[in-house]
């Protein structure tokens, strides 16, 4: 059998696990490229926690090349320009990595032109990598020093609702620790119709629990609304309401890598890249896709678009369903196919000191089981959940 060269793009959730899984499955009788812009892994979710000095670099971060050179993954550090689906080649500057299979995981980037004046170095700042993160930090303390009106929002289009619930929560208990929450003003905005409806329609009871915390820690919030504009003490919605605020941390909407944005006949006009359930590209059936760089349509339509969270656990899933598929096609058997909708729906959201635990049988509904367990106990399974994720993957355990 002809050694066959599979390409994975990215080395983040995605990328990392289809890696690690195809090794499994193929073992040494075919050779996996990884190629991403940095060797390190960064465990995005804990930087909600980063801004208030919880969180060191390093304990949120690893080298993904000890675990790659132990399988004999081959890992190139390198900036990926374009991809050429019908010549089979991933570009960079100016050399490229042909492939039999090719597996995109490049995630997504931050849009921030669609609201202006938001993104590092203008008014807003967030928190979805970690140079974003060490700018949110540093005006995180000048802040708490000088405490006034904050807004914490989810940016027309975005994604991780989540992400800016968490921050929120958190913010308001740091807030309440340094004994200024009463010069701190909090207001939450957001594109979902309703609290907690997270781009997927909403989950069991969360929006009376998210009313019921949000009226306890005494945050406004905003439903149902897109930003115009980001100012240097304020933020401006759509409507023209004027919200004063001394910071403002914004969670941007999200389109396609610039990899993908660049090979115009692979993405959508958004970036993202269309696939079926098996993760296979439609027009390129040995391209695949997995986590954020993957298009996954919202349930239903919002009068403010609402994109659906492509968090790790179902990054993840796509990711091996993706290595099954390919290791199927190289030994003709029979593929998997795994619904975006029907992978299991498991998440944490923190809220400081106590928070919630989401458990679903589907990603999105109909739901066979979909259960919220509040209190203390999610704090901890948090920071649990984070300390197994990266000792299991610093070993190539996924
Ligand atoms: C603030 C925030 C908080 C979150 N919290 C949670 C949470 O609590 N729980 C949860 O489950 N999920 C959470 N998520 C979602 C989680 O981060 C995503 O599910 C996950 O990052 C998706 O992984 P990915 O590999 O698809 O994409 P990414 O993590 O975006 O990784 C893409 C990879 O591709 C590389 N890359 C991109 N372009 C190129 C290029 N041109 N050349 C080379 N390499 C390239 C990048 O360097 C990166 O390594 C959160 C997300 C955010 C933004």
């Amino acid at each position: 059998m002809k050694r066959m060269n599979i390409v994975v793009a990215g080395n983040s959730f995605a990328g990392f696990t289809a890696a690690i899984e195809l090794k499994q499955l193929v073992g040494y009788d075919h050779e996996i490229i990884v190629i991403g812009r940095s060797p390190d892994f960064v465990f995005v979710p804990s930087l909600i926690w980063y801004p208030f000095g919880l969180r060191k670099e390093e304990d949120i971060m690893f080298d993904v090349r000890p675990p790659f050179y132990q399988r004999d993954i081959k890992f190139f550090e390198a900036e990926i320009v374009r991809f050429d689906p019908d010549n089979k080649q991933v570009w960079l500057h100016d050399e490229y990595f042909p492939y039999d299979y090719l597996v995109i995981a490049t995630g997504s980037n931050p849009d921030y032109e669609n609201v202006p004046g938001s993104g590092p170095g203008k008014f807003s700042h967030c928190i979805c990598n970690l140079n974003c993160a060490r700018e949110a930090k540093k005006a995180w303390k000048d802040y708490v020093e000088h405490a006034g009106p904050i807004v914490v929002a989810a940016a027309q289009g975005s994604a991780f609702f989540g992400s800016a619930y968490e921050f929120a929560f958190n913010a308001h208990y740091q807030l309440s620790k340094a004994g200024v929450s009463s010069d701190a003003p909090m207001t939450f905005v957001t594109p979902e119709p309703f609290l907690g409806h997270l781009g997927i329609g909403g989950f069991a009871n969360l929006r009376e629990i998210g009313e019921r915390l949000f009226k306890q820690y005494k945050i406004d919030w905003i439903t149902n609304t897109s930003i115009k504009e980001v100012l240097p003490a304020k933020v401006v919605l759509s409507d023209g309401t004027e919200l004063a605020s001394r910071y403002t941390m914004i969670i941007p909407g999200f389109c396609g890598s610039d990899a993908v944005m660049n090979s115009a006949e692979l993405g959508n006009e958004m970036g993202f890249i269309e696939t079926n359930d098996e993760y296979r590209h439609h027009d390129y059936p040995e391209i695949y896709a997995a986590g954020l760089a993957v298009d996954v349509e919202p349930p239903e339509e919002t009068d403010v678009l609402c994109n659906v969270p492509r968090t790790s656990y179902p990054t993840e899933m796509m990711a091996k369903t993706a290595a099954w598929n390919i290791y199927a096609d190289i030994y003709g058997l029979e593929k998997k196919s795994l619904p975006f909708s029907d992978i299991n729906a498991y998440s944490i959201l923190d809220a400081g000191n106590q928070g919630m635990m989401i458990i679903g049988d589907h990603m999105l509904s109909p739901r066979g089981l979909e259960m919220i367990i509040p209190g203390p106990q999610a704090h901890w399974a948090k920071v649990a959940h984070e300390k197994y994720f990266m000792l299991s993957r610093s070993m190539g355990i996924v």
